[in-house]
């Protein structure tokens, strides 16, 4: 196989582990310069590239060589720059070329958010689609909502920094989305900018290689209202921190408004700096939690409020009781309801509804695995996955752990010996004993509720 060919089939199973943005990130302009005696000799643009991959990545880049070529025993990480390497190389443009392509294609639905997806504005990043016309506020989020209308109205002097947390699918990002298209439509001459953290990361990256870094730092000290969604993935690297710690007190200093979302609430997030940390404590805290049974429903009626069809009330609800932890899968399941009639031209009913939703949640279920908790478990806690395996005490390592093992138990239903087994051979009663103090620990300990909450929607989503 030739040089190429192997960095693209290894470059398709890595994709599969990471998230779109750190894929394109850390993966872009990288290649195989030659492969010799065992060895890969892989290039990366700069140094900061080449430390990330070193570190964080060489696991997962070996595994995929070696399931493609398994006299791969070793890599060699050099920098090179792709003009020199061009042939080989895995560039960002056309990686997103194509996923334009699939993303309207795999929309399927005439539906016209779809193509509004795609027009973000480049300046201020945001989604137009974002806004409070379409976002349905219940107890769930009400705080949150609150919060956000008074920092429309005070921007800046009222709470800042507004630090939002919760679950995966549950409005997060529409809501700060909205925050910033609605003080844009208030007074255009500000300057929003919306910023998923690991997009963050790519642009240090990026004026790093073209040494830009005083631009960079320019643009984002003259924000008035900067929005840094999912912060959790800049507590991976120390240079992320630093960066974005001068950027949050060069603004706050001026008074300028800053929102941060996060997973998990700041004291949660395991390797995120103190100084950090207590800046994200000293505005305003809020979470958003589970929409009820009747939140769900409206959110629903809101969904097709504006599309053109209509839907039996009892389909409705049977998807807003079968849907209960996640929003994105809520219109999820909203939408292949309503494709699965569009297919088979029939009218929506309760039957297509029921055998849509009850595959699709099996399907979910399927994909949980031993390997899945333990890595899903690590990477929270920002451990080596062999650590759970050896006898070590120590109270970083005890507790992730203690509810892996609880993970095992309660999602997969593994025997307590066999998840004894699993850690490095202990007894049962170890694993009897770590999995009853995690289930007593969760009754008396919201942190801990929300760090297995967090964990399990990444055990789900990944
Ligand atoms: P998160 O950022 O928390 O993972 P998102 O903001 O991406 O979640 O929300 C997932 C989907 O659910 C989006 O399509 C969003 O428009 C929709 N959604 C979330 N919360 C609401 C809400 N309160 N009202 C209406 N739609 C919502
Ligand atoms: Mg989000």
């Amino acid at each position: 196989m030739e040089k190429h060919e192997l960095w693209q089939a290894a470059l398709a199973k890595i994709e599969m582990d990471l998230s779109r943005p750190s894929f394109l990130t850390w993966f872009q302009d990288t290649g195989i310069m030659e492969t010799d005696g065992g060895v890969a000799t892989v290039f990366v643009p700069n140094n900061f590239a080449k430390e990330w991959l070193q570190n964080k990545y060489h696991k997962s880049i070996l595994h995929a060589l070696r399931e493609i070529s398994s006299d791969i025993k070793e890599i060699n990480y050099v920098i090179a720059k792709t003009e020199n390497v061009k042939k080989q190389a895995f560039s960002k443009d056309s990686v997103l070329k194509k996923k334009k392509i699939s993303t309207i294609s795999a929309s399927g639905l005439d539906d016209p958010s779809v193509m509004k997806d795609l027009i973000v504005d480049p300046e201020t990043n945001l989604n137009p689609r974002y806004t409070f016309d379409n976002f349905v506020v219940g107890s769930f989020n009400e705080l949150a909502y609150a919060a956000a209308q008074s920092i429309i109205k005070n921007l800046g002097t009222s709470y800042n920094p507004l630090f939002i947390y919760g679950g995966v699918g549950l409005g997060k990002t529409h809501l700060i989305q909205a925050i910033g298209n609605e003080v844009l439509k208030n007074n255009n001459s500000l300057k929003v900018r919306y910023v998923p953290s690991e997009k963050f990361m790519g642009e240090i990256v990026d004026a790093l290689r073209n040494q830009e870094m005083g631009k960079l730092r320019e643009k984002y000290r003259t924000i008035d209202l900067l929005i840094m969604d999912d912060v959790q993935f800049i507590a991976r690297t120390e240079k992320m921190q630093e960066e974005f710690f001068h950027t949050f007190n060069s603004l706050y200093e001026k008074n300028k408004q800053i929102i941060i979302s996060s997973d998990r609430p700041p004291q949660s997030i395991a390797t995120l700096e103190e100084r950090l940390k207590s800046r994200f404590q000293g505005g305003m805290i809020a979470d958003v939690g589970l929409p009820d049974f009747e939140t769900r429903l409206l959110i629903l009626k809101t969904k097709i409020g504006n599309k053109n069809i209509s839907i039996p009330e009892e389909v409705l609800i049977f998807i807003s009781e079968s849907t209960k932890t996640n929003i994105r899968e809520l219109e999820g399941n909203l939408n292949r309801v309503i494709m699965a009639s569009n297919l088979s031209n029939t009218p929506i009913n309760i039957d297509v509804a029921k055998k849509i939703i009850s595959t699709n949640q099996n399907d979910s279920k399927k994909f949980i695995s031993v390997k899945k908790i333990l890595k899903c478990v690590s990477e929270f806690y920002d451990i080596e996955e062999k650590e759970f395996l050896n006898r070590s005490r120590k109270k970083d390592v005890v507790k992730p752990r203690q509810i892996a093992m609880y993970l095992m138990r309660e999602e997969l239903k593994i025997s307590f010996p066999s998840i004894g087994e699993r850690f490095g051979g202990r007894d049962h009663t170890t694993a009897i004993h770590s999995c009853e103090k995690i289930g007593q620990e969760l009754k008396i300990n919201s942190e801990l509720e929300e760090e297995i909450r967090a964990i399990k929607d990444k055990i789900f989503s990944c």
